[in-house]
């Protein structure tokens, strides 16, 4: 097992809850080996719901209040909310710099974030995030001329080594998460407003899904992702 001890880890998450379906047992894992770990979530959800009773802002601040009891089963205790419109984000000017910002203040080991490349069907938040935060990444937190107005705020250029990419449709790299798929449930289950189904029928099918790759690493239950080495 890789020692995770003081390990940077910078989550990147579309909506509120997306990190704990992709990830939530790794984010738990690692939280539990003593991984340094910040989660950013780009949107604050504010069209999920189906229900015309909720308002916008209502949604919006009961999903900001399960992300941070989700984070709390995840063993996070920094969750930055940048706070745009569901289904609002685009890919370029300002969303960039603001994940330039998080990347050059918490200067991850690892980037985790959400594959972009989804073949047919998608939500176009799930790819803005992922694409930017890619970029972000690569070369825009890296570049000195870059975003000079951050260097004047202290945040130097930062090179991120390591980025796996959950929700992928070419997964390479797959993690154990036996001793944390319950923190993964409890962490998703905190989404409340986002769970059609019981916490038990939705246990099972989550299960069934998580152990499809479990064998590739002699586990019951593994989450799977594309891993990306970046030269230094
Ligand atoms: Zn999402």
């Amino acid at each position: 097992m890789r020692d995770m001890r003081d390990k940077r880890v910078l989550v990147i998450t579309p909506h509120p809850d997306d990190a704990e379906s992709g990830a939530g047992g790794t984010i738990a894992k690692w939280s539990s080996l003593g991984a340094d770990i910040v989660l950013v979530v780009c949107t604050n959800g504010d069209k999920g719901t189906s229900d015309r009773n909720v308002s916008s802002q209502e949604i919006a601040a009961t999903r900001r209040q399960e992300q941070l009891e989700s984070a709390k089963v995840l063993g996070l205790t920094n969750v930055v909310f940048l706070d745009h419109s569901d289904q609002g984000i685009e890919n370029g000017e300002p969303f960039r710099k603001e994940l330039v910002r998080e990347i050059r203040s918490h200067r991850p080991d690892i980037v985790l974030t959400i594959d972009p490349e989804r073949k047919w069907v998608r939500h176009q938040d799930h790819f803005v995030t992922g694409r930017v935060a890619l970029d972000a990444v690569f070369p825009y937190a890296r570049d000195y001329l870059a975003y000079p107005d951050l260097i004047d705020e202290g945040l130097e250029p930062h090179k991120t080594l390591e980025v796996y990419l959950w929700g992928t449709d070419d997964p390479d790299t797959f993690i154990d998460i036996d001793d944390h798929f319950e923190d993964k449930i409890n962490a998703l289950y905190c989404h409340a407003s986002q769970m059609s189904s019981s916490k038990a029928d939705g246990t099972v099918r989550i299960r069934n899904r998580f152990s499809a790759y479990g064998p590739k690493v002699n586990a019951e239950v593994a989450e799977a992702f594309k891993r990306l080495e970046l030269r230094s």
